[in-house]
């Protein structure tokens, strides 16, 4: 532990000097917290489809099932915990490329209302899957910015399928207009909501609300931390704002491009 706080002596530069070698030391030792964390995090998330993989290929090896459905129901749970593991070592790898700064985006001027309509014609077939329904308000031409065609679906991708997984019944809703500076896209949905103890963490690391029900719903916990990455590295900011029960609203904005 590198609790070394030194006494501030007087208000001069000597001071100022001990001020900020205690600052440093909080911060290094929030960095060390934050990290053990995470390591820990990451072993459990690895571990528990792991074991799931072993358990059940034990079972289909060891014959211990009693129906042809039975046997394809273990398998695909194999599957579905195979591409769980391929999607959370993807994401780890994206993220730990962004936080030392070797993530490459391909930047060039693009049209964000073409981009969030062809995320919304991949993610047509779940909406269609849960009955619920698009609504849209999305001005076709919007001016230009400057960013990563592909990065930015995968974000708009991100919380739709968030928006998806997270609502029951009602809709979902996206917009796209420009302010003086900005181009502007909200992200709606009339789900389950965030509590508000939760809205400035779930951009974190593997914060979830609930544990389980994300996992269930094939959550990784990183899709939100990979976004904001994402969304800053391409100088634009994002928010939430939610109500339980009733929605929750993304709101994303990128300098318009000189
Ligand atoms: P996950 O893979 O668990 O969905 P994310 O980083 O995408 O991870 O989201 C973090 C958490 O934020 C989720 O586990 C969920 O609890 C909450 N969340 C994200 N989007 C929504 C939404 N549209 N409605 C309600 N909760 C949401």
């Amino acid at each position: 532990n590198l609790d070394i706080r030194v006494s501030i002596p007087s208000d001069d530069e000597v001071g100022s000097l001990g001020r900020a070698i205690n600052d440093l030391a909080i911060e290094t030792n929030r960095y060390r917290s934050n990290r053990k964390e995470f390591f820990a995090n990451i072993s459990h998330e690895l571990r528990t489809p792991i074991s799931y993989l072993k358990g059940y290929a034990q079972v289909l090896k060891q014959g211990l099932y009693q129906t042809e459905e039975e046997r394809l129901h273990y398998l695909n749970i194999i599957e579905e915990e195979t591409e769980r593991l391929v999607r959370l070592i993807n994401d780890l790898f994206d993220l730990s490329k962004m936080e030392e700064g070797k993530f490459d985006l391909q930047m060039s001027p693009i049209n964000l209302t073409e981009v969030l309509e062809s995320a919304l014609f991949k993610v047509k077939m779940e909406f269609k899957k849960k009955g619920l329904t698009l609504k849209s308000q999305i001005d076709e031409d919007v001016p230009y910015i400057n960013g990563d065609g592909l990065r930015l679906e995968q974000i708009f991708m991100n919380l739709l399928g968030n928006a998806v997984r997270y609502t029951e019944k009602g809709s979902i809703y996206v917009k796209v207009w420009s302010t003086d500076r900005k181009v502007h896209v909200i992200v709606e949905d009339t789900g389950m909501g965030i509590p508000e103890k939760d809205l400035l963490l779930v951009f974190e690391r593997f914060h979830r609300v609930e544990k389980s029900r994300s996992r269930e719903l094939g959550g990784t916990g990183l899709g939100l931390a990979i976004v904001k990455n994402l969304v800053e590295l391409q100088n634009g900011t994002i928010s939430v704002s939610s109500e339980m029960g009733r929605g929750t609203r993304f709101h994303l904005s990128f300098p318009i491009a000189e």
